[in-house]
């Protein structure tokens, strides 16, 4: 037997079986010292099984690499890791070859993009930032997390935790929006729910937060373009969800694809050895992005694979993740020709063997397809997934109380627009298609709700399609486009269902592959002929309800000022069209908040509160003369069927000395007729300094609810954690003293404040 398995210390069938760093060191070097230069590289190599990106039975659709099954790569220890593998019988099959064909036996690590769900799908993670609910966030990911386990992966990338202030970038949908502090509570709930409390946690997967760093700032808003930032803007903004994500625990950390002041991030030594390692204390490995050491030769980098591995690995990178053929495996004459040090791969191989040993792998490598089914199917999930859509509703207008209708007042309820009966927009799932065909529409949830009581009928109105196809396209299948003749006719029906109903519920927005990677935009309008439709409804005259379908803010000219009510719902998952016919209807009160800015226009970007004009008496009129400065919808802000008064907050002592802290209070009441949720949200200002600081920092908020007549004190306890920024003159943290404002209120507009002072003397900040 190999000395990989060392059943002194074998976890039980449930995987738990915790071993400590120092154990996982010692087996990983003893495994280490047997290994050879190739079986080592091998270990820090991981490719895509193509195959697993379809659904089983399915061909490859030209354009893609070939699904050639990875079993003899395996088999040669060429490869310690795999991505995609989602199925049991997939997964134990490699398995099977790796510990029973290979000289050390050792287990594979699979990777799977477990982003917003598994096989219940959850709202997509903008949505679940919308929530301002961190608790109801980790709770989705641990679902997703027992049902990856289950289906045998061991790891997922995720969570995407790049801020991103340019709607126009796709990606936008992944994370938690614009804001670092909101951002790093996010990133920490979603690390706590997808790893446990420790790597090895039963039923739990490794997290790996991406892209390191500053993917969301590419120029332009294009996806994988440059990015520039200052050290003020990449400390102070981008990297603290990463700190927050590893100070919750993260085993893996991506490393990003572009160029990031001009050195890409997957080669860029102050990135991830500097920052990462010296700043932040990150002690897992760090997986590039896909490609991402082939690409360092396109970026105009690296001379060739072979210079861009060396320069990868030197540069702190330990697993190379690849469509093709590793370029890692380069390594083996690099090391021989002193371009590597064999410690350096020694150290990236260490760290890819201690996760295998604290996951248990060595004695648990297979998984059980019976239990797998059982855990994936959990009704339990499916009705977690709802409330989490709920949670993630955003009801951001609603004139002379539109909403909630009232179920069964109106007898004929039209339900129209492209999304409005389209799973596939409700959620998406590549792995499991047969569960997102199961997604409960808009349509239907409002069909189910509505059931015996009203007749509800729906139509698309539209077809939206992108000008340069998704790569999602080539795996959803081709759809054909209308001739402008049925575009009409479809048009003509939208109206003529709208005329024949009591009230119109509207799906505006985007279709779900208008999201994500490769999916940027020059433009935020609505897509396609939306606001022809929206017209062609409300000239029948009947009332018109909006529920918006979309991954990022989008331009909302023609809409916003002309229909009564605005019920933002992302993509909401498998249960999303019941969450939003709920939240219609009133048995739900919607009490999310945007976690970004929308502009009024494509030309605003980048606007997001810390810096934008909102709050500035002199800026309207002097910085734009075609438009106001202020955004259309501020950050932070969402209304309830119910009114809540915020009491002006109160500090309970005037300063903040050196080591102390202050708790800022308010009180919120619900002062309307229905139980509700506010989010209660607290900014500060540093009103001067050693450097200029951003208008208005988040620094806090809760989200309490709250029945009719009810009210509770809120209280926010800032330490210096919470004043301290980087300064780029002392090029470190820094804590100036002087007088601070301090608002809370229900939005990044709040007005009541009060101001305390941090005493002391200017310092430096740990
Ligand atoms: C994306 C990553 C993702 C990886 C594997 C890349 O193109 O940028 O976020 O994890 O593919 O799917």
């Amino acid at each position: 037997t190999s000395i990989a398995r060392d059943p002194a210390s074998s976890p039980g069938a449930s995987g738990v079986g915790v071993i400590s760093e120092k154990e996982a060191v010692a087996r990983a070097d003893r495994l280490l010292a047997q290994m050879t230069l190739e079986e080592k590289v091998g270990q820090i190599s991981q490719r895509f099984d193509i195959a697993s990106l379809f659904p089983t039975g399915a061909s490859a659709p030209p354009g893609m690499p070939a699904m050639t099954p990875l079993d003899d790569n395996v088999r040669k220890a060429e490869l310690g890791s795999l991505l995609f593998v989602h199925e049991p019988a997939v997964a134990n099959k490699y398995q099977k070859i790796a510990v029973e064909q290979t000289r050390l036996k050792i287990p594979l690590l699979l990777g799977y993009d477990v982003i917003w769900g598994m096989r219940t799908m959850f709202p997509v993670p903008i949505g679940g930032a919308a929530s301002f609910d961190p608790a109801g966030v980790e709770q989705a990911r641990a679902i997703a997390a027992s049902e990856a386990r289950a289906l045998g992966i061991h790891w997922t990338f995720a969570p995407m935790v790049d801020i991103a202030r340019d709607p126009r970038w796709g990606r936008i949908v992944e994370g938690a929006g614009e804001d670092p502090y909101l951002g790093a509570a996010m990133a920490a709930a979603q690390v706590r729910g997808f790893q446990g409390d420790h790597i090895g946690a039963a039923g739990h997967i490794v997290a790996g937060p991406k892209h390191f760093v500053g993917y969301g700032a590419s120029v332009g808003g294009r996806d994988y373009d440059s990015a520039y930032l200052s050290d003020s803007e990449l400390y102070n903004v981008y990297l603290p969800p990463f700190a927050a994500a590893i100070n919750a625990g993260a085993g893996n950390i991506m490393s990003a694809y572009m160029d990031l002041n001009d050195v890409p991030a997957s080669a860029n030594k102050r990135l991830l050895t500097d920052i990462l390692r010296g700043d932040l204390g990150f002690k897992g490995w760090v997986v590039t992005d896909a490609s991402a050491v082939h690409n360092l030769v396109k970026q105009g980098f690296a001379a060739d694979g072979a210079d861009a591995s060396v320069r990868a690995i030197t540069a702190g990178v330990d697993m190379e993740m690849s469509t093709a053929p590793n370029a890692f495996s380069t390594l083996v004459a690099s090391v021989r020709a002193g371009k590597v040090p064999m410690k350096r791969i020694d150290e990236a191989v260490r760290r890819v063997l201690m996760v295998k040993y604290r996951l248990g792998l060595f004695e648990n490598p297979y998984v059980d397809a019976a239990a797998a089914e059982r855990i994936t199917s959990d009704p339990a999930h499916a009705m977690a997934a709802q409330v989490a859509a709920e949670r993630s509703l955003v009801l951001l207008k609603n004139d002379g109380n539109a909403l909630p209708l009232v179920a069964g007042a109106q007898k004929r309820v039209a339900v129209i627009g492209a999304m409005a009966d389209s799973p596939g927009d409700t959620t998406l799932s590549l792995a499991f298609p047969q569960d997102a065909v199961k997604a409960v529409t808009v349509f239907k949830g409002i069909s189910e709700r509505l059931s015996g009581i009203a007749t509800v009928e729906t139509t698309p109105g539209v077809q939206l399609s992108r000008l340069v196809p998704s790569p999602l396209a080539m795996l959803l299948g081709p759809v054909t486009p209308w001739t402008p003749a049925q575009a009409a006719d479809e048009l003509k029906k939208a109206v003529g269902l709208a005329a024949r109903s009591d009230v119109v519920i509207l799906t505006l927005g985007e279709k779900i592959e208008m999201s994500s990677e490769q999916a940027s935009r020059s433009d935020l309008a609505l897509p396609g002929d939306q606001r022809k439709l929206l017209d062609a409804v409300l000239a029948t005259g009947k009332p018109v309800i909006v529920v918006l379908m979309n991954g990022r803010p989008l331009d909302l000219t023609g809409v916003y000022d002309k229909v009564p009510a605005i019920l933002e719902a992302w993509y909401p998952g498998s249960r999303g069209g019941t969450a939003v016919a709920r939240a219609l209807f009133g048995d739900v009160n919607p009490g999310g908040k945007t976690p970004v800015t929308w502009p009024r226009s494509v030309g605003q970007v980048p606007t997001y509160y810390a810096r934008n004009l909102s709050h500035d008496p002199d800026g309207a009129g002097r910085r734009y003369w075609d438009a106001p400065s202020t955004p259309l919808i501020p950050f932070g802000f969402g209304l309830s069927y119910t009114s809540f008064t915020i009491a002006p907050p109160t500090v309970d002592k005037a300063e903040l000395a050196p080591g102390g802290k202050v708790v800022v209070s308010t009180m919120v009441t619900n002062t309307g007729a229905r139980a509700g949720d506010e989010v209660v949200q607290l900014y500060i200002h540093q009103r001067a300094g050693r450097q200029s600081r951003p208008i208005r920092l988040l620094q806090g908020f809760r989200r309490v609810t709250l029945a009719p007549g009810e009210s509770q004190q809120v209280s926010f306890t800032l330490d210096e954690a919470n004043v301290r920024y980087w300064n780029s003159i002392e090029r470190g943290w820094v804590i100036d003293p002087g007088t601070f404002d301090a608002w809370i209120g229900n939005s990044s507009l709040a007005d009541a404040h009060t101001s305390f002072i941090v005493s002391g003397a200017p310092r430096a900040a740990h």
